[in-house]
């Protein structure tokens, strides 16, 4: 029996209601005729408090609620991939109907209808399975293959019925087991799973691996795992969605879950736009069929979008039990953090720090903890890389959300506003930034054939704090009258930001850089430092050194020279080793004419 309640008191998306019969913590329920959805958030011996998921506004008192028995899930499934949610994985409209272009839902909107996909079973009648482990391969037609697994919260059981290859309704049984007490338990393709409760894992992994991105700041300077986390805090207009966007599409992940968080509704049917058109240079297919978009932009109700962060990452932790590497992303998690506020507020919390309520830090954890890569109960590897914006009010990160977002992330990722002002992108700060997994990740690009990365990101990073604290002597000295083995450093941190980290997103040359690529340029760029200091010891002038021909070129290599255009980095190799000897040869023949 579940129970129901009759509302008796309204504000916003809260609501309280008197209760005939049980309600659990966390319980899904639906509210009023139009069947709202809504979730128990707190439960008194004989009244419910809930927070409701879409528009309240026409509720009166009176109005019922009603129980579902069980917390509030979302239904996993193939047919996600590919598509557009909003914070509670109902499917969303865009575009059409609705004014704008915003996304829109419908009010009590329902969860996908059943579905037709290919299945094909790997186990025979008679097989014993555990939970986690695959049953059957997925086909949805677009050609991603997917998998079928019995649920992770399946007693281990044998197989008493399995349907056969062909097509099947995504609701319908395609495999039964008996556990040891004789109990059966139906599988079908799609799954339910409570959004608040981590999927089980066999074993976490350690995070040796790297997450490419394509961005030579990011993979060279602060890498991040996969597996792993990172938080980009930046200013409005610092250019935090336009990175996800960038990192969304050229990282090396199979899918993308990609969750856009109270931003403007425009900006995420852009996104739409754009993905659905661009291909993914690894498949050649478009982007899109590889990611799925949960939306709660800033015109849908604030309450889902406090849901939407959970669901994100259920529905990515779904990908990574069937042996994926799924990238998450939330743009932004401060639109979440005020949703959550405004709830608390409604609840009557007391508030904490700028009004958010004391547990926005283990909200935030509950978050950040789920990203891991792991061993999969059916032992496959997967992980879950998560990636969140945060928009802190006027660029100020000593506040809350940004604050507590540090202490449980791998990396930061954090976005200058004086950068994006000289529009230098990615306006990533190189000395407020960190990775806590590149002495991890060395040794990977010491795999890949680039030995001295881990030496030569040490060597770029200390270049780049000596220039910081020369800028601040060159303003008040004037450059001139530095020793010229400072303004030498101020050119080769100027090539290391130039040359290097600098890297547009809308360059159809450098919007991304495979691994080669960034590893030849960082090696090139390493060999024109040893050689400027060579040259400085010879006693030639930094100013020299700056004006030479392959300066302007190693400057200019990233917009010019494409993907594996091997040729054209070595000729730069060359004209390096011929500057040097040309210089010096300068320098000892005006000696000998002395
Ligand atoms: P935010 O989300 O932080 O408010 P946006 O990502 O919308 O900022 O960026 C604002 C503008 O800055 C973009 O419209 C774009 O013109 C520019 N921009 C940001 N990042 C880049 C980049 N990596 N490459 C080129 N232009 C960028
Ligand atoms: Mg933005």
């Amino acid at each position: 029996m579940t129970g129901q309640a009759t509302t008796t008191w309204i504000s916003g998306p809260v609501l309280r209601a008197r209760a005939q019969g049980g309600f659990l913590l966390r319980e899904a329920v639906t509210v009023g005729e139009q069947r709202l959805l809504g979730e128990v958030v707190r439960v008194a011996r004989d009244e419910i408090t809930v927070q409701v998921y879409e528009d309240t506004s026409g509720l009166r008192p009176g109005v019922r609620v009603q129980g579902s028995g069980q917390l509030l899930s979302v239904r996993l499934g193939p047919g996600i991939l590919g598509n557009i949610f909003d914070g509670l994985l109902r499917p969303i409209g865009v575009g059409t109907e609705r004014a704008g272009d915003d996304p829109w839902v419908l009010p009590g909107m329902r969860e996908s209808a059943a579905a037709k996909f290919g299945f094909k079973p790997r186990v025979s009648v008679g097989d014993m399975l555990r939970a986690g482990q695959v049953l059957g391969d997925v086909s949805t037609g677009n050609g991603y293959a997917q998998r079928c697994l019995v649920p992770p919260d399946f007693p281990p059981g044998q197989v008493t019925e399995i349907a056969p290859a062909g097509s099947v309704a995504d609701d319908v049984a395609v495999c039964r087991l008996r556990d040891a007490e004789g109990g059966e338990h139906a599988v079908t393709l799609s799954q339910r799973w409570p959004v608040r409760i981590p999927r089980p894992v066999g074993q976490r992994l350690p995070s040796d691996e790297p997450m490419l991105t394509g961005q030579r700041i990011l993979d060279c300077l602060f890498p991040i795992a996969r597996g792993g986390t990172a938080s980009i805090p930046g200013g409005f207009g610092t250019g935090k969605t336009v990175l996800l966007e960038t990192v969304a599409k050229w990282c090396d992940a199979d899918v993308i879950v990609y969750v856009g968080c109270g931003e403007r509704g425009n900006e995420l049917a852009g996104l739409l736009a754009e993905f659905a058109e661009l291909e993914d240079p690894r498949s050649g297919r478009l982007l899109l069929e590889r990611t799925v978009v949960i939306a709660n932009t800033s015109n849908m109700p604030v309450s889902a979008r406090e849901a939407s962060i959970y669901t994100g990452i259920t529905v990515a932790e779904y990908f990574r039990d069937q042996g994926m590497n799924v990238t998450l992303m939330a743009d932004s998690t401060s639109r979440w953090a005020e949703a959550l506020r405004e709830v608390s507020g409604r609840l009557g919390e007391l508030p904490g720090e700028a009004g958010y309520p004391a547990y926005l830090s283990s909200r935030l954890a509950d978050f950040y903890e789920r990203a891991a890569r792991v061993r999969t109960l059916g032992g496959a590897t997967g992980a879950v890389t998560v990636l969140g914006a945060v928009s802190p009010p006027s660029g100020d990160f000593s506040e809350p959300v940004t604050n507590h977002t540090r202490r449980y992330v791998g990396c930061l990722w954090a976005l200058d506003v004086r950068r994006a002002q000289a529009r230098f992108y990615p306006a990533i700060h190189p000395l407020q930034s960190y990775s806590s997994s590149a002495r991890g990740l060395a040794r990977w690009w010491h795999s890949e054939g680039c030995t001295r990365w881990e030496q030569l990101r040490r060597r770029f990073l200390t270049l780049l704090e000596e220039e910081a604290k020369l800028e601040r002597m060159a303003r008040i000295i004037g450059r001139d009258a530095m020793p010229a083995r400072q303004r030498l450093v101020l050119f080769c941190a100027q090539l290391i930001n130039q040359a290097f980290l600098r890297q547009s997103a809308f360059s159809e040359i450098d919007r991304y850089a495979t691994p080669q690529r960034q590893a030849v340029m960082m090696r090139l760029i390493g060999s024109f430092i040893d050689s400027a200091e060579q040259l400085l010891n010879a006693g030639i002038a930094p100013e020299e050194i700056a004006s030479a021909p392959i300066f302007r070129a190693l400057m200019r290599m990233g917009e010019e020279i494409p993907e594996g255009d091997w040729e054209r980095f070595s000729e730069l190799d060359r004209e390096l080793a011929a500057t040097v000897r040309r210089l010096t040869g300068q320098r000892s023949e005006a000696e000998a004419g002395d």
